[in-house]
């Protein structure tokens, strides 16, 4: 669900008028947490329960009546029940005329009945005003004050005095409603809160396939042929070399795919000649999942960082240097410093800083208290120019990592070339497509398009 599309409503409670009654029928855990917090702003509270000796669990100021007496006591009825006893309510059709009924039920699973909850009552009891309201918030959230993160509360109604009416509770609880339309609406709002992090399911699962192979990628070249050809054992390069060599590889390859379907998008927009018609769905979802497929590059570029630091202090580091340093001492020579060597491990270090400089830039801006604070132009700036300049200086170090290593023919084991080669096709298919976006020829057509230009169908006779 896009939550900046929704229409935020204003936040400053109505405190001017007298508070009307609210009846909540069941006293549940969601109905008492409810009932106290409406307590809490003013509102008198009357519970409508098939049990109507009143518990130390209710609140103490809140009425404990039948439904029916409830019901009459209110013009706004909240049902804290779940939609499985709703046919309780059908012999209270009568009293509940005209009445706002307030659905705030989810369910266990994701579309788990033809019809959303909130319509299932709006047929169950015809001459109510049914909203929907309150589902995204939790009776624990409720109870213990903890609503920063789910503040928001989606409504949605047919009737617009009722859903009014329920978005002046929500905002006197010090929420905030957002008006998601009619009653048609009530379905994704209940299966909202069953979806596990939607937007991060194809970059996790990317990421892990990516992890796993290019962990047994490394694994076969360098310390099971190490093995076998030269009888050493390296398999301590699974605590640290191999993982600093994935890190790089995973945020390269996950950066650039970051980039991969707007160039994608681009193609096919000239090859169209409109915008007008829909991507396949797997662009669209991919574009969707952009931001999260970036901040998960962050996170493989953040931990390369981290492993590159301690490679100094590495027991095999300093062995290696110590065995270098012994082996000049007994041969009785030194080793002149070889500037091309030195040149190329300083630029490589330099791109790899920048590129990552640039990397935490764009994770800030896609924080949405930072991202909420910059206009579409300068965001658009951030996340394209600066986003393919990160792009441009992650490729460069990793091209300048390989140097000549990239034709030597010791560098391929088993006809395997090193896994950063491979890292490399992507981010490079990626530059190369875009660079030759940026020609006039296409770029010109390209934007006339985007402007709303369509191309008109050749037809032939
Ligand atoms: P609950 O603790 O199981 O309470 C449900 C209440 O429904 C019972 O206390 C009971 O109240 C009433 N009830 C049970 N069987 C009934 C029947 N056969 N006929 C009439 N009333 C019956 O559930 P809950 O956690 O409060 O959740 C209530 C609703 O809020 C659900 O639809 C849930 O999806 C929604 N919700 C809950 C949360 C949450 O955090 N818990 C969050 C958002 C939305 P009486 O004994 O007083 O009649």
């Amino acid at each position: 669900m896009n939550r900046n599309s929704y229409n935020i409503m204003a936040l400053a409670p109505n405190t001017s008028k007298k508070r009307e009654t609210v009846c909540i029928f069941g006293t549940g855990d969601f109905g008492r947490a409810l009932g106290h917090k409406l307590i809490q702003s003013g509102y008198p509270v009357v519970f409508g329960s098939r049990n109507t000796q009143k518990s130390n669990l209710i609140p103490k100021d809140a009425e404990m009546l039948s439904h029916a007496e409830a019901a009459q006591k209110a013009a706004i009825i909240i049902t804290a029940i779940q939609r499985q006893h709703y046919n309780f309510l059908t012999p209270l059709a009568e009293i509940l005329r005209g009445k706002v009924l307030v659905d705030v039920s989810n369910n266990l699973k994701i579309n788990q009945y033809p019809e959303s909850n909130a319509e299932y009552l709006a047929e169950l009891v015809p001459g109510a005003k049914v909203v929907k309201a309150f589902n995204t918030v939790s009776a624990w959230a409720l109870q213990s004050g903890t609503l920063d993160a789910s503040r928001q509360v989606f409504v949605c109604g047919d009737d617009m005095e009722a859903k009014q009416m329920v978005m002046d509770i929500v905002r006197a609880l010090g929420l905030t409603p957002l008006d998601q339309g009619s009653l048609l609406a009530a379905q994704e709002i209940e299966n909202y809160p069953l979806q596990l992090f939607p937007m991060w399911k194809f970059p996790i699962i990317l990421s892990l396939g990516l992890t796993a192979f290019f962990f047994f990628y490394c694994l076969i070249r360098d310390v099971i042929y190490s093995y076998v050809y030269e009888k050493k054992d390296y398999s301590f390069f699974i605590a640290i070399s191999i993982p600093n060599r994935i890190c790089p590889i995973l945020a390269l390859i996950l950066l650039a795919l970051v980039y991969l379907p707007g160039v994608l998008a681009a193609i096919l927009q000239l090859y169209r000649g409109t915008k007008y018609r829909r991507f396949p769905d797997w662009l669209d979802k991919w574009m969707l999942c952009r931001k999260q497929l970036g901040l998960v590059a962050l996170a493989f570029a953040s931990l390369h960082v981290l492993y590159t630091l301690v490679m100094p202090i590495r027991s095999f580091v300093s062995w290696r240097t110590s065995s270098s340093t012994i082996s000049q001492a007994l041969k009785n020579t030194t080793q002149p410093l070889n500037t091309t060597y030195a040149w190329l491990s300083d630029s490589y270090l330099a791109l790899g800083i920048l590129g990552f400089f640039l990397f935490v830039l764009l994770g800030i801006t896609s924080l949405p208290s930072v991202s909420n604070n910059v206009n579409w132009r300068e965001f658009r700036f951030v996340q394209s120019k600066l986003g393919y300049l990160t792009l441009i200086l992650c490729t460069a170090h990793t091209l300048v990592y390989g140097g000549n290593r990239f034709l030597s023919p010791s560098s391929y084991k088993w006809y395997l070339p090193n896994a950063y080669m491979l890292s490399l096709i992507i981010p490079c298919i990626v530059l190369v497509v875009k660079f030759v976006l940026v020609f006039p020829c296409l770029d010109k057509p390209l934007t006339r398009i985007r402007q709303g230009w369509e191309r008109k169908p050749q037809y032939s006779e």
